[in-house]
């Protein structure tokens, strides 16, 4: 696609041009609008120039799109664009001729005074004016954090660009990009490609900024992200790296976002293909929609990822800064043509996290990965409804963002890899970028490059997985023959295929293992019934057998194994899945034998992967045995906080004061957040004469999304203690505390406040308050106070009050007092 512009018309075009105006004008004026037609897309568009010029406080935008399209067909006159609830004002050539059109609630549809041809190139200047419900977000103010208030930025995937610009509002098109846009001087606007200006308006104090995307995109990659930042550069090789968070955040940045450069140098060596844009940019926003979204160059994240070096320990942005950075080649450079092609953006994105994890933290961070991720599809997916990955009946788009297109699509990608092996699976990727690069594209655009470069007939792969929904159902038993030395496997596959939506049969290699006392042998079976059996010579019985012993597939499987085999999975496989999903069949089958208790406790102190230690801590929370609380006790030091958290968790459930000691010296000295809350938890199980003193310690502790603060204020409530009351009450009245801190403290009052005139005035001073959770918790509160002077002050408040909600909760507290009061 060529995205040079040309301007407008050639000169006898623009005489014409002027003759017709008037003509159509009468036109326009006598006869029924438009006529009624599907939406068609008879253009290509070219450049989109948006100038935007936001009101804060209205939350509303006026803005001039200036449009340069080439038509697909010739005789073109008429064509229409999306345009959600826009006050069209006006549209006109650049020579400001006027250009007729009409609006709906939907779409602006432009009558042009002549027909063009398919060589002509038209550019056509939109002006409007909307408040957008979607696509642009006018952040509201945030007193605990300034630099939150006033944020502006935008989330148009998968079809919200058209509430905030007329466009063509389908990923199908590619165009190149500006965006002119004011701002207070003290803010920063990022936007996609170059800055070719910032330019500062002394008098209005204020800033203006011009971005460019000089390569073509789609429109929902459109971007603008506007608030007051710190800046903070780095460098992949060539290629700018610009993190931008809040002013008082500089610091925590490198926690999120220092692999970035490591992410792209991996990406580049893996997908062949070198990051396709001008820059990377990520910037954070408060109450963002989702977790990231893959701008072009600037991609924009929630703020919650960022935290801080004891937060990392419970938590990183890894996944997610990576998914947003690999969108950049699978999604922006190489686009879905349509939402029903979406995995080809989001399985793909979802599956580089894999990659980068394998990559940078190990092979077992790998497996774990992908059996989390396969884990989240089991637990999602409905056996009544599969959707194939490539689906076309969706009702809305936004159904489409979901676990098929994200975890299933990207498991289908690891079996790939798997089936055709890295070498040709890493081939097709860079083949299949380099072929479509700014290009959209449908599944089997992808497919046939694989099987191009794979040199394989793999339509039972894609037909099956990409075209079906579900997956394969095992039912597995095997028996040693002594007699002819012989291992018998028998797989029969159960899934439901009575719909008709997931194939009878699943068709794949498999890689079996035999593992015995002295020798083991491997072998690749190919499945391709719903009933097989495979004979293998064994000499020995086996200790255990592997069936896809990579767990390289999305199944379920029922294995039916012993006691010694599950335990010897559980103690020696070299899969993490394995040994998890041993841990999980022992729990079932042989819930409360020593041999189990015992296995569990073994791989709690001694699997080498900390997700395997911490289930096995977790599971461990039922056997009350001396040996197994010593365990747990030794785990309170794992190496992993999460280890550590599930320990604590499970040595409280036996609610014995002699673990306090140890749990308060664990919240004193942790250095993980999360750490620090169990041990709260755990140290609210059983109170003692030093509970109250050491909660209230933990009161003013600051934590990554407050977690200390909660498990102090959760503690501190079970311990009904009137002492909390002047806490409650400090954090309660402080409007500069968030409204989660004082409704914390609210439920507090409302378990040891009852009665207490300190709490009864404040309550009553709260029923004006401007946060409506807080007067909705102070209205509930005071209803338990059963005084003339709470029921006299939650009248008054009755006589004014608008709000339905508020008003219902003020006659269940009235209510409740009157009662109270015999009346
Ligand atoms: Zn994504």
């Amino acid at each position: 696609m060529s995205h040079k512009i040309k301007y407008f018309l050639s000169k006898n075009k623009i005489i014409r041009h002027f003759l017709l105006v008037f003509f159509f004008n009468f036109i326009f004026t006598i006869l029924p609008l438009f006529p009624t037609f599907a939406f068609e897309r008879n253009y290509d568009i070219q450049h989109i120039k948006l100038k935007l010029d936001f009101n804060e406080q209205k939350k509303s935008l006026s803005g001039e799109a200036t449009i340069s399209l080439v038509p697909l067909i010739e005789d073109f006159s008429f064509f229409q664009l999306h345009a959600k609830n826009m006050e069209i004002r006006e549209v006109k050539f650049p020579d400001h001729a006027a250009c007729s059109f009409s609006a709906d609630s939907k779409k602006v549809s432009i009558q042009l005074p002549f027909s063009f041809s398919q060589k002509d190139t038209i550019t056509i200047i939109i002006s409007y004016y909307t408040v957008p419900e979607k696509g642009i977000y006018f952040n509201k103010a945030d007193k605990n954090s300034p630099y939150r208030s006033g944020q502006i930025y935008s989330h148009s995937e998968p079809n919200d660009a058209r509430y905030w610009f007329p466009c063509y509002d389908q990923p199908d098109d590619k165009l190149t990009s500006e965006i002119i846009a004011t701002v207070p001087e003290n803010h920063f606007l990022l936007s996609n490609g170059r800055l070719i200006s910032e330019r500062r308006n002394r008098t209005e104090r204020t800033k203006t900024y011009h971005w460019r995307q000089d390569k073509p995109h789609s429109s929902y990659l459109i971007s603008v992200a506007a608030g007051e930042y710190a800046e903070i550069k780095d460098r992949a090789g060539n290629l700018p790296l610009y993190y931008y968070v809040y002013k008082n955040q500089k610091n925590l940045a490198p926690n999120s976002f220092a692999k970035t450069a490591k992410m792209v140098e991996f990406f580049e060596k893996i997908f062949g293909y070198p990051y396709p844009w001008n820059k990377y940019a990520q910037i954070v926003v408060a109450d963002y929609k989702a977790g990231g979204m893959e701008h072009t160059g600037a991609t924009t994240l929630n703020d919650y990822t960022i935290h801080d070096k004891r937060a990392h320990l419970d938590r990183n942005s890894d996944d997610l800064v990576a998914h947003e950075l690999a969108h950049q080649w699978f999604g922006n450079l190489v686009t879905c043509k349509d939402w029903s092609h979406l995995w080809l953006n989001e399985g793909f994105a979802t599956y580089s996290e894999i990659l980068f994890k394998e990559y940078d933290a190990g092979i077992e961070a790998a497996q774990y990965a992908i059996y989390e991720d396969q884990k989240f599809y089991s637990e999602m997916t409905d056996a009544k409804f599969h959707q194939p990955i490539v689906y076309r009946d969706y009702r809305d788009p936004e159904d489409m963002f979901n676990y098929i297109e994200y975890q299933k699509a990207g498991q289908v990608l690891q079996m790939l890899r798997h089936i055709i092996g890295d070498l040709l699976f890493f081939k097709s990727l860079k083949t299949y970028l380099s072929q479509y690069e700014f290009q959209s594209v449908e599944t089997k655009n992808f497919t046939n490059i694989v099987e191009q470069i794979a040199n394989k007939d793999l339509n039972y792969f894609f037909d099956q997985w990409l075209y079906h929904g579900g997956h394969p159902e095992f039912k597995i038993t095997y028996q040693w023959e002594p007699d002819t030395k012989q291992v018998l496997l028998y797989v029969r596959q159960v899934q439901d295929d009575s719909l008709g939506l997931v194939p009878e049969v699943f068709c794949m290699p498999v890689e079996i293992e035999i593992i015995g006392q002295h020798k083991s042998i491997s072998q690749q079976i190919f499945i391709d019934a719903r009933n097989d059996t495979f004979a293998f010579s064994f000499a020995s019985r086996p200790v255990n057998i592997r069936f896809d012993k990579d767990n390289y597939l999305l199944k379920k499987m029922d294995f039916i194994k012993s006691q010694d085999e599950w335990i010897y999975q559980l103690l020696n496989d070299k899969n993490v899945a394995a040994r998890l999903n041993a841990l999980t069949q022992l729990e079932e089958d042989t819930e409360n034998s020593l041999a189990t208790i015992l296995a569990f406790e073994r791989c709690l102190l001694n699997d080498p992967f900390w997700a395997v230690r911490r289930e096995a801590a977790y599971l461990l929370i039922d056997y009350n045995r001396p040996q197994t609380k010593e365990a747990l006790v030794k785990a309170c030091a794992d190496s992993h906080a999460k280890v550590r958290v599930a320990a604590i968790n499970s040595l409280s459930n036996f609610y014995d004061k002699k673990y306090n000691p140890l749990f308060r010296k664990i919240a004193e000295n942790d250095s993980s957040y999360k750490v620090i809350s169990a041990a709260l938890y755990a140290l609210s199980h059983v109170e003692d004469e030093h509970s109250f003193d050491f909660f209230s310690k933990f009161i003013d502790m600051d934590s990554h999304n407050d977690i200390v603060r909660s498990a102090a204020f959760h503690s501190l409530y079970y311990l009904k203690d009137e002492r909390s009351i002047p806490i409650a009450i400090r954090f309660a009245s402080d409007t500069t505390q968030s409204n989660y801190r004082r409704t914390s403290a609210l439920s507090l009052l409302k378990n040891v406040g009852v009665g207490n005139a300190d709490v009864e005035s404040l309550l009553i001073g709260l029923l004006s308050d401007s946060d409506r959770y807080v007067k909705k918790k102070a209205i509930n509160i005071l209803g338990s106070f059963k005084t003339e002077q709470s029921l006299s002050a939650l009248k008054q408040l009755q006589e004014t009050e608008l709000s339905a909600d508020i008003k219902r909760r003020l006659r269940i507290s009235i209510e409740k007092i009157e009662r109270g009061l015999g009346k």
